[in-house]
């Protein structure tokens, strides 16, 4: 350190270091149906065999087939840095004849793993909560037909505020280059016609040099990405090389003309896995989050009438009133006996009771501000708390940002 200098410039180093040794924790979820080849692309991804067992039903299995959720972790390791991956698998998803299953089980699942979150987040032990969420979805779409059918409308509208989605064309070898090209511009038709909100890339940086800027136009141009997925791998021209062989020739996975392979891979763990949690926690997660909140405040049945804590009042209120947030939602949570009724009805009305006091408390403290002329710096406070003044923030201004 020269002289001047205080030191704080070595911060990058040790978020680096410390995020190191604490390992990256990454979590896939791939939906489509029977036989797309999620399991090749999954195995060709991460370069390792998950799906060994793995057992193909025959048709009458797939009618009679309910869907299962598989999930599978690895832990991988790159130049000292480890990565603990989640895969998530829906066997016999798109099988079965009941579409409402479909997306009611993708849903519950990907609810469930927000609200395991967000009551571990709720608890006592914060420190080591075990992160389930799904950072992103690969939605598999058929290679053949004209754009999204019915299902997948129905399946990717019902799920889109809970997970990142990603469409990609599933066997994109067995269509031509202009095939590929119409049915890109048919999936992406059906998803502005349908309101359909997918992962949104974040937008390039101003200082960003033109290399990286292609990469970044070529990603988002390249949606939905065209794959083609093998397990095989064959030596050509001297090198070894991924691929799928035919009668003609050998179409090799990580060739940038034969399919958006690279791409996708590209993004999903050298460029945006990142983005992918953050939006998850930040937009995604958070939405979620909020809608649980006013839920909870709200007592069953009739609507209470601007609740400090529906108003987000909650973080201007004394320490101790989080808690006393806490023990409310618990209570509402139902997890309480029938004998412990009518001693639950008299605590939420103590509760009710508290708060109320704190809110004409609070009231009473703004018109003394108001009265003495500060009152612009009280309001402008809990204004910027509150989230009703302050400027929007970078994420705040993206589209992936979904209304609950
Ligand atoms: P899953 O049921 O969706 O997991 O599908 P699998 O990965 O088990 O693949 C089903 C069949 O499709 C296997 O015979 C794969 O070899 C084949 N397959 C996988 N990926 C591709 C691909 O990109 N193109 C073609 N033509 N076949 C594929």
């Amino acid at each position: 350190m020269s002289r001047g200098e205080i030191g704080f410039a070595t911060l990058p180093e040790q978020v680096h270091r410390k995020s190191v040794k604490r390992g990256f924790e990454f979590t896939l979820m791939v939906a489509g149906e029977t036989g797309l080849g999620k399991s090749t692309l999954i195995n060709s991804l991460f370069l390792t065999d998950l799906y060994k067992d793995r057992q193909v039903p025959d048709v009458h299995g797939k009618i009679e087939k309910t869907i299962s959720i598989e999930k599978k972790t690895m832990e991988i390791e790159e130049k000292g840095v480890r990565l603990r991956l989640s895969v998530v698998d829906t066997p016999g998803f798109g099988d079965s004849v009941n579409c409402e299953e479909h997306w009611q089980v993708l849903d519950r699942y990907l609810t469930d793993q927000f609200k395991q979150y967000f009551e571990a987040e709720s608890g006592l032990n914060r420190k080591s909560i075990q992160d389930n969420r799904v950072h992103c979805l690969l939605y598999f779409i058929p290679p053949y037909g004209r754009g999204l059918r019915q299902l997948d409308v129905e399946v990717m509208k019902k799920i889109h505020k809970r997970v990142n989605l990603v469409p990609v064309i599933a066997k994109a070898d067995m269509l031509t280059q202009p095939e590929v090209k119409f049915l890109k511009e048919c999936i992406k038709r059906d998803i502005k016609e349908h309101h359909i909100k997918i992962y949104k890339f974040p937008e390039c940086d101003s200082d960003e040099d033109e290399e990286f800027r292609k990469q970044d136009r070529d990603l988002k141009t390249a949606v939905p990405f065209a794959l083609i997925g093998s397990s095989q791998t064959f030596e050509v021209n001297g090198r070894r090389i991924r691929g799928r062989l035919y009668p003609w020739g050998v179409v090799d996975v990580e060739d940038p003309g034969h399919s958006d392979f690279v791409k996708l891979r590209t993004m999903l763990i050298s460029t945006h896995m990142q983005d992918l949690k953050e939006v998850t926690h930040d937009v995604l997660y958070e939405n979620f989050r909020t809608q649980q909140i006013s839920q909870m405040s709200q007592p069953p049945g009739k609507e209470r009438k601007s609740s400090p804590l529906t108003t987000g009042f909650s973080s201007i209120l004394p320490p101790h009133a989080s808690s006393l947030h806490l023990s409310i939602s618990k209570l509402k949570r139902g997890s309480i006996h029938a004998d412990q009724v009518s001693e639950t009805d008299k605590l939420l009305q103590q509760k009710d009771e508290e708060i109320r006091r704190m809110q004409d408390m609070l009231q009473q403290m703004q018109e003394k501000l108001r009265a003495s002329g500060k009152g612009g710096i009280f309001s402008e406070s809990v204004e910027g708390r509150i989230g009703l003044g302050g400027p929007p923030s970078k994420r705040g201004s993206r589209d992936s940002i979904i209304d609950v």
